[in-house]
This record gives C-alpha cells, structure tokens and sequence, in this order.
C-alpha cells in the first residue's frame, strides 16, 4: 500500500531559518544591528516556558536580538499594559509577542490590542486580522502562515480545490482559512457544531486540522490523495505528543501529510522569525 510523502516541519522550518540569517546579515550591514524580538512570559506555565526558550533558542540561530521579559503570575493588567508599551516605544526592538495563555485577571484582548500593528510580530492584532481579511499586506499569524508554506512545498496546484478547515479559533482556524480562500480554494470551516464531519473531511482535498483532540480525526475519513496539515499538540496519557489526525491510518490514504511533533511546530516558529524580520525591514524602509 503506497504511504503519503511526509511535510517535514524541521526541514522546511531550517530552510526559512537559513534564507533568515542571511537577510539578517544584510540587515546589519545596513542599519548597524540585529533586528530584536521581545517575548513577555507571564507565570509559570510548563507549556509556555518550552515555547519561549524554543523562541528564544531560535532567535539565536539567525542572529536575532531577542529579550526575555518573564513577570510574575500576579503581575496587574495595568503594569502589564505598561511593559508592552514601553517595548512598543524600544528602538531595539521590532516585533513583541506576548506568550498566550494568559492569568484569568489580564483580557488578552487588550494585551494583544497594546502592541502596535507594526511590531506585532504574532499577527494578532485587529488590524493585521482585518488585513488578512480584505487581502492588504500586513503581518500573518504566524502557525497559519506556516501552514500555507508547509501546502506550498507540496508543489500541488490547490486553487478549485476543496479545503476543510476543523477549528475556527482567532489565532489558527479562522486566519488559516482566509489563506487558503485567497490561494483560491474552496473553503469550508468545520467547529463543534458542525454535522457529519466525517463526510466534510471525505469529500476534501485539503485538511488543515486545528482542534486540539488527540485523534479525533480518523484516518479512514481522509479522501484518498488528501494533503493533511495536523496543527493540534495533544499530550497522550504516556506522555507522548499526538496530533488531532490518527497519523498512522491517515497516512495510508493521504497524498502528503505533517507528523506532530516534527510538523506545523517548527514552521510557527519560523513564521515568527520571518515576522519579525519583514517587521524590522518595514521599519527601516528595507
Ligand atoms: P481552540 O481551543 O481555541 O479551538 C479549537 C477549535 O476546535 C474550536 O473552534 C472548536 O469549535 C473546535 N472543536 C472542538 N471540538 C470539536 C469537534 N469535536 N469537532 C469539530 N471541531 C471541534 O484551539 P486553537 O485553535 O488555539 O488550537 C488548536 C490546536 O492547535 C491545539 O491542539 C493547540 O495546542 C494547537 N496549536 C498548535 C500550534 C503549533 O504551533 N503547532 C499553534 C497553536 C495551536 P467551537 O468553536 O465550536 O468550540
């Protein structure tokens, strides 16, 4: 039985990272320094904690200029709002990233409305999302735009054909499909309530997958020669990671598909760095 081609996240998330590091060269060459990425941590969530030392250690490996502002779990809305003001007003830095989830008594709408659209460097600002939804130019949520690069490298010609995406949160299912409507597909989102999702997912060519249920996708629902892009991160009982596709039995149908981890992971991080890069080059007019 023939297997899908496997996207490797690492490997197209290194190659960004290379084409990223030489930009950042030129880019000090010409302005006299890197260009800086600042990430706030509130608390001490395990999660986040990984996801910002992974940042951090990306910064690094194309030269960015990164700084780690970590504060306390009861630090108030207030001084929060502050610390991201300050950064916005920080010459050496040009994009911010405040690490989601948030303690329950900061709104993290009014902490991503804070940072300016121009150092939003995760793309969830309300101008860059109404960007993204009219088709101007402006920063893309970074595990979305990975998504579309991970579908580019495929090769495959995606416009006419049919995508479902299942999830329509803020910062992955609704940005992940604007993009694929603007590659001209046929887009169709899928969340909780929708009926018969194993028939949406069967008549799709395309399945972006963005729940956050181990599994919950099965493989026998994926039309043969579908192309998968798996973006959950679920936490098995023996401690290993799954994605919200069954890996193993949806690779016997699909075309391509993403491993978690390995998959849409790195490329989010990649995307941030490419962020930050065209934010620091915008700035200067580059
Ligand atoms: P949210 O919890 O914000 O959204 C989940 C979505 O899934 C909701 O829209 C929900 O529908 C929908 N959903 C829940 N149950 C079902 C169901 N049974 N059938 C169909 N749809 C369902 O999650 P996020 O978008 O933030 O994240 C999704 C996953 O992606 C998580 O596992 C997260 O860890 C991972 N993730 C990975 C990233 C990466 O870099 N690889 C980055 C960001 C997230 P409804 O709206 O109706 O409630």
């Amino acid at each position: 039985m023939s297997q899908a081609q496997i996207i490797d996240g690492k490997l197209l998330a290194l190659e960004i990272e290379g084409h990223i590091a030489k930009e950042v060269e030129e880019f000090k060459t010409k302005i006299g320094f890197a260009p800086g990425l600042a990430v706030v941590r509130v608390g001490n969530d395990e999660a986040s904690k990984v996801y910002v030392r992974n940042k951090e250690l990306a910064c690094k490996r194309v030269g960015f200029h990164s700084e780690h502002h970590h504060v306390p779990e009861t630090i108030s809305e207030n001084d929060l709002l502050k610390i991201i003001q300050a950064l916005n007003k920080d010459s050496k830095i040009h994009g911010i990233l405040v690490q989601l989830p948030l303690p329950k008594h900061i709104s993290e709408s009014k902490v991503i409305d804070t940072i300016i659209p121009e150092k939003d460097a995760d793309g969830f600002h309300p101008m860059n999302m109404g960007n993204l939804l009219i088709g101007k130019p402006g920063t893309l949520p970074c595990t979305p735009y990975g998504v579309i690069k991970m579908l580019e490298s495929t090769g495959v010609s995606l416009e006419g054909k049919d995508a479902v995406v299942v999830g329509r949160s803020n910062i992955v299912g609704k940005p992940a499909a604007l993009l694929l409507l603007q590659k001209s597909m046929t887009v169709t989102i899928a969340h909780s309530k929708t009926k018969n999702l194993a028939e949406v997912v069967g008549r799709s060519d395309v399945v972006i997958a963005a729940v956050g249920k181990a599994k919950m996708i099965s493989g026998e629902w994926i039309k043969p020669g579908a192309i998968v892009i798996d973006v959950g991160i679920n936490r098995l009982p023996d401690g290993k990671l799954s994605g919200d596709v069954d890996f193993e039995e949806a690779k016997k149908r699909a075309a391509f598909i993403t491993p978690v981890p390995g998959g849409v992971g790195p490329m989010t991080i990649a995307m941030l760095l490419q962020n930050t890069l065209e934010c620091a080059q915008k700035y200067y007019k580059l």
